[in-house]
C-alpha cells in the first residue's frame, strides 16, 4: 500500500505540473525531498524489556517557509508513506497560501499497543532522535493519524527541556494549557465543513444526507460541524465498523459517548427526531465497505489513504466526496468518480484548515499573544472559504477537475518561489 499511495501522490503532482507547464528545474526539485531521516527509537516497556520502533522525518521543500507537517503513529508506516505526506504537505500548505512549506514524520507502531508510559517514551524518544532536525523557524511537527494533544504536549516538552529554552513553537496542536491555541483540535473538521457548507451554498442542508468514515480527530469534528450546519449526518464508523441511521445522528451524543467508552459505541445510537424515552437505541451496524457505498448525497473518506479504489468506486452511490483523510482516493478511482460526474473535494483543500490552525498556533507563539477561539474560528474560515474560491476559480477557467484545479493554484505559487529564491 504505501508505494501504491507514493505513485498516488506523484501522480496528482506530475499531472498538476503538467497542466502548468511547470518549469523543468522546478519540477526536479519538487520531485525528491529535500532531506529525509530515519532512525530507530529504543522504547524502555513497563515489563523492564526494550523495544525498538522505527521513525521517520521528511523535509520535503521550504522555499515558502519552515517544513510543516504530522507525525503519525501507524502500524506499517515506512518512508514511502512519510515521502509522499511530506510532499503533499508542500502542496497544501501553498495552496493555503500560508509561509510554511512541507514536512512529515511518522513511527511504525500501534499505538494501541503501548501503555500510557511507554507512549510517552516513545514520544520523547521521537524527539531525542529527531532534535538536530526540528525547530520552530525550521521544522515544526503536529498531530496526525495516531498521535493526538498529549502526545505533542510531551513531544515539545521534550524539545524545549533539549533546546534549553521554553520553545512552544517548535510543535503545534498541543493542549491549551501546554501553549496550545484554542480551536486547533477541531480546526481540520471544522475547515472541512466549512468547505461543504459553501460549496453547497444553494442546497437545504437539511436535504443532504452525509457518511463519515472515521471517527477520530478529523472525522468526528467533521460529523459535528456538519450536523451543527443542519446536514444529515446518517453514517460514522472507526476501525471496528459503523453505525447508520436514516434519521441522522446526534453527533453531540455519539461523541459524548466516544469519549466515555474510549471508542466509537456500536452497540447502541442516539438519532435525531426520536422521542427521548427511546433513546439509546440499538441501530443497524455496517461495515467500512458497506458504508462506503451508503445512498447518500456526501460521502468523507476521514481515515485512511486508498479507502476508495478501483475495487469499490464504481459502486460508490454519493454525488460529492469530501476527502478529509489525506490520499483516501487512489487514482484510478478519482478517473472512476470523474467519468461518472461524481464531484471530488481533494483533500490538500477539504483537511487543510489543520494546517492553518497550526499556522494560527505557531503565530501565538512567535508573538507571544493569546488568541481567542472567536478570532481562530473567524479567520480560518476565511482562509477556507478563500482557499475554495481559487479553487473553483481555477477550475472553471481551465475546465479541469478540482484536484487539478489544487494543484494549479499550489504549484504555481511554489514555482514564483523557487525561482525567486533560486536552486542551490
Ligand atoms: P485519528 O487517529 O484521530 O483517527 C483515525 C480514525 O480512523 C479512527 O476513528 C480510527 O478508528 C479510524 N480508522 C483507522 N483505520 C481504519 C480503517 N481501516 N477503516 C475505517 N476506519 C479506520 O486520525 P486523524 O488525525 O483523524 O487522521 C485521519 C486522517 O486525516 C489521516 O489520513 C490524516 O493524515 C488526515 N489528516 C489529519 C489531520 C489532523 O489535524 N489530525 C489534518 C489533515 C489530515
Amino acid at each position: 500500500m504505501p508505494d501504491q499511495f507514493a505513485n498516488q501522490v506523484l501522480r496528482a503532482f506530475e499531472d498538476g505540473a503538467e497542466l502548468l507547464k511547470m518549469d523543468p528545474r522546478v519540477r526536479e526539485v519538487l520531485r525528491e525531498p529535500k532531506r529525509t531521516v530515519e532512525f530507530s527509537i529504543p522504547v524502555p516497556k513497563d515489563d523492564g524489556t526494550v523495544s525498538s520502533f522505527r521513525g521517520y522525518r521528511v523535509q520535503h521543500n521550504d522555499a515558502l517557509g519552515p517544513f510543516k507537517g504530522g507525525i503519525r503513529f501507524s502500524p506499517g508506516t515506512d518512508m514511502s508513506e512519510v515521502r509522499a505526506l511530506a510532499m503533499l504537505m508542500t502542496v497544501k500548505c501553498a495552496l493555503m497560501n500560508l509561509p510554511f512549506g512541507g514536512g512529515k514524520g511518522g513511527v511504525d507502531v500501534d499505538p494501541f499497543s503501548l501503555s500510557v508510559t511507554e507512549l510517552e517514551r516513545l514520544s520523547r524518544g521521537y524527539v531525542a532522535a529527531a532534535f538536530p532536525v526540528l525547530g520552530p523557524k525550521f521544522d515544526i511537527p503536529a498531530p496526525d493519524l495516531g498521535t493526538n494533544p498529549q502526545i505533542i504536549a510531551w513531544m515539545a516538552d521534550e524539545y524545549s527541556r533539549r533546546a534549553g529554552a521554553a520553545t512552544p513553537a517548535a510543535f503545534t496542536g498541543k493542549p491549551a494549557e501546554a501553549g496550545g491555541i484554542a480551536g486547533r483540535l477541531l480546526a481540520t473538521g471544522y475547515g472541512g465543513a466549512i468547505v461543504l457548507r459553501e460549496f453547497l451554498k444553494n442546497e437545504n442542508a437539511g436535504d443532504v444526507t452525509v457518511a463519515v468514515q472515521g471517527f477520530g480527530n478529523v472525522g468526528s469534528y467533521t460529523a459535528k460541524y456538519l450536523a451543527e450546519f443542519g446536514f444529515r449526518v446518517v453514517a460514522v464508523s472507526d476501525s471496528e465498523g459503523g453505525i447508520y441511521h436514516e434519521n441522522g445522528l446526534d453527533i453531540e451524543e455519539e461523541l459524548k459517548h466516544q469519549t466515555k467508552l474510549g471508542k466509537l459505541d456500536h452497540s447502541r445510537c442516539w438519532p435525531l427526531l426520536t422521542k427521548r424515552d427511546d433513546r439509546p437505541m440499538v441501530c443497524p451496524t455496517i461495515t467500512n465497505d458497506e458504508l462506503l457505498t451508503l445512498d447518500v448525497d456526501v460521502l468523507v473518506p476521514a481515515a485512511i489513504e486508498g479507502a476508495l479504489s478501483e475495487k469499490n468506486a464504481e459502486q460508490v452511490r454519493a454525488k460529492i466526496i469530501l476527502e478529509m483523510a489525506n490520499g483516501p482516493t487512489t487514482p484510478e478511482a478519482d478517473a472512476i468518480f470523474q467519468k461518472r460526474g461524481i464531484t471530488m473535494i481533494p483533500d490538500i483543500l477539504a483537511n487543510g484548515g489543520g494546517v492553518v490552525g497550526s499556522y494560527f498556533e505557531w503565530m501565538q507563539n512567535m508573538e507571544g499573544r493569546v488568541w481567542t477561539e472567536g478570532e481562530f474560528l473567524k479567520r480560518l474560515e476565511e482562509t477556507m472559504r478563500k482557499a475554495l474560491s481559487e479553487v473553483q476559480d481555477t477550475a472553471k477557467r481551465h475546465g479541469v477537475s478540482f484536484r487539478q484545479a489544487a494543484y494549479l493554484v499550489a504549484l504555481s505559487r511554489l514555482q514564483d518561489a523557487i525561482l525567486a529564491r533560486g536552486f542551490a
